[in-house]
Order: C-alpha cells, then sequence, then structure tokens
C-alpha cells in the first residue's frame, strides 16, 4: 500500500459537520462578493459598456467579456456552484469520494480544497492529459 492509499479514508461526522460549516461560510462570502460586485458593475465602471451594448450589441458584448469584474464574478459564481455541488454531497453522503476512481480522496486534501471532487492522484492525471 502506498502513502497515498494509506490516507485515503471517509471523514468522520465531526469532520464533515466542520467542512460543512466552512462550505456554508464560504458560500455566504461568496454570494456578498457577487452582489457587491454586480452592483458596482451596473452603477459605475461598466456605464460604457452598457452604452456601447445600446448603441452596438455586438462590440458592446465584446466589451463586456473582455472586462475583468465580468471574469470575476463569473469565476465566483463558479466556485458558488461547485461549493452548493460538495454541500449536496455531504447530504447524499457521497462527498469524499473520488469521482474518477471512486476511492477517498485523503481528508487533508479536502480540508485545503472542500470542493475537491477527485483524488489528487486522478487529479494530478487530469491536468497532465490537459497539458498534452
Ligand atoms: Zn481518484
Amino acid at each position: 500500500m502506498d502513502t497515498e492509499s494509506k490516507h485515503r479514508r471517509q471523514m468522520n461526522p465531526q469532520e464533515l459537520d466542520q467542512i460543512k460549516k466552512d462550505m456554508l461560510e464560504r458560500k455566504k462570502i461568496l454570494w456578498n462578493q457577487i452582489l457587491k460586485d454586480l452592483e458596482c458593475e451596473a452603477s459605475v465602471k461598466h456605464q460604457d459598456i452598457i452604452a456601447n451594448l445600446r448603441e452596438d450589441n455586438e462590440r458592446g458584448l465584446e466589451d463586456l467579456r473582455e472586462s475583468n469584474a465580468i471574469k470575476f464574478v463569473e469565476i465566483k459564481v463558479g466556485e458558488l456552484e461547485q461549493v452548493e455541488d460538495a454541500l449536496n454531497r455531504v447530504e447524499s453522503g457521497d462527498y469524499g469520494r473520488c469521482r474518477d476512481c471512486s476511492r477517498w480522496i485523503r481528508p487533508a486534501r479536502l480540508r485545503i480544497v472542500p470542493n475537491a471532487t477527485r483524488c489528487i492522484k486522478c487529479q494530478e492525471q487530469l491536468e497532465r492529459l490537459g497539458n498534452i
């Protein structure tokens, strides 16, 4: 048995409880940030983009895609969806299982990346394939 396998196990109820609390807290923070960003976008930063959108839809859309603030929201929305997904897995009892190899993900990894869906080995393999 290699060291990775030795550390694989399901989280105990206390650990799950803690990670759930952490994720709910993260969810709250993300929501607040998204709302703040959107308010900011609408009211100040992107008046010019909004004006362009009205004038010339195609060009305005390009500006919108290129604007970093919108991307920021996208990243946060993406993370929020991952957190939601992880919370659902806690409820269904699947939390902590690797989606590729179905083995348990090390609790130490989950504490750092609570919304991880893959064990470190499968994640590394995926990233290697992605780089080809
Ligand atoms: Zn795996």
